[in-house]
């Protein structure tokens, strides 16, 4: 976060700019917790938040009514904790070795998925004289974390669980973006199967999609992350979702080419006729995917214009033929203002959820709608 800088000063000082609307991230918050009354929504904030920051992110969902957090790594969890010291934070990748001191230390979650990870738990709730809370995680079909449902099925009445602290039953959705997918009718009845051999654990399915999938998926905690950030939760219909992100470059210079001149590494792009080029001061080092090299499109005036050639480094270089009123300092769009990260992730041949994560620590985040 840079408090100093306006946000035009970010723009000379680094000549590529990322804001990120905490207000959206908080709305979008509320509107999936809207798809099932009454159950608690929790918020994944992996991956920096993907690639939105976590502490600026965290503290505004905490401050917007948010009080569990999912994230991926201790690493992850103890700068989480460093910003919300009240909160209930899990740790997804589990209790890897060595990693149970500072767990304790930071009072983290870990999401237990075997049975030697519930026993060392458990032991470090004796040397810590007290029950130490944990989630199991129960694998109903993505072969990747968890107890197989076989082996959660036969911790009925094993006092391990108890040991073990476990405050969350959990499983995670396969293919939960596809609704007509048989997998989550599937998931959805293992995991109330599982549900109720154990019963008084309260229990978590849904990631943004699953939410979507009705209120069989929802149990007792909702566990969104990608739609948070603005990724559409239900493709192939509209977007639920508020934006987030708005990813934003300079022109850092404007040429009028002839025919027949071709433009960037390896002359990949031949100008078929005269064309007015602008060269944008961002690339691949700050996240943008090379591979959306030729497909991708930045938005100039308002204007779709498209990438032209190999994305390089630290430029890229657009046609901005169709948008004569172009000059040098004028930002382009490369995500935001209708052009969504999905769309991004589909001219990069990948998905939103890359983009996001993959938003560079290069330029500077600018952080609107905090109200407090
Ligand atoms: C990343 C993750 C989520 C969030 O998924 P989204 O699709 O981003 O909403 C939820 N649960 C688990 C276990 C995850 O790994």
């Amino acid at each position: 976060m840079d408090q100093q800088r306006t946000p035009e000063d970010t723009l000379a000082f680094h000549g590529a700019r990322l804001t990120v609307d905490l207000g959206a991230i908080v709305e979008n918050w509320r509107r999936l917790g809207s798809q099932a009354p009454g159950i608690p929504c929790a918020a994944v904030v992996k991956a920096d938040a993907y690639g939105c920051g976590l502490e600026a992110v965290a503290s505004a969902l905490w401050r917007g009514g948010c009080r569990t957090f999912f994230v991926a790594h201790l690493s992850e969890a103890v700068a989480a904790r460093a910003a919300l010291p009240e909160a209930t934070i899990y740790v997804l990748n589990g209790l890897l070795p060595g990693s149970g001191p500072a767990l304790v230390a930071h009072r983290l979650r870990p999401v237990l998925g075997a049975r030697e990870e519930l026993e060392e738990w458990a032991s470090l709730a004796v040397e810590a004289g007290r029950t130490l809370p944990a989630a199991l995680h129960v694998d109903t079909g993505m072969n990747r974390l968890g107890l197989s449902v076989t082996d959660a099925l036969a911790c009925a009445g094993d006092p391990l669980l108890d040991e073990a602290g476990i405050a969350l039953l959990m499983s995670h959705l396969v293919s939960a973006e596809l609704p007509d997918d048989p997998v989550n009718a599937r998931q959805i009845a293992d995991f109330a199967r599982v549900r109720a051999a154990l019963p008084g654990i309260p229990a978590s399915l849904a990631n943004s999609s699953g939410i979507y999938l009705g209120s069989g998926a929802h149990h007792d905690l909702l566990r969104p992350g990608y739609a948070l950030f603005g990724g559409n939760p239900t493709p192939g219909r509209a977007n639920p979702m508020r934006p987030v992100v708005h990813l934003e470059a300079r022109i850092a210079q404007i040429r009028d080419i002839a025919a027949g001149e071709s433009v960037g590494y390896n002359g990949r792009w031949t100008a078929p006729a005269p064309r007015r080029l602008a060269t944008l001061s961002l690339g691949y080092a700050d996240g943008y995917p090379r591979a959306a090299s030729e497909r991708g499109h930045a938005l100039v005036g308002g204007v779709s214009c498209p990438i032209l050639g190999l994305i390089s480094m630290d430029l890229i270089i657009l046609d901005v033929t169709g948008a004569p009123g172009a000059r040098r300092g004028d930002t382009a769009t490369l995500i935001g203002d209708g052009l969504d990260v999905d769309a991004v992730g589909r001219a990069a041949g990948t998905i939103g959820y890359e983009i996001l994560t993959g938003l560079g620590s290069r330029y500077v985040r600018h952080y609107v709608g905090t109200e407090g």
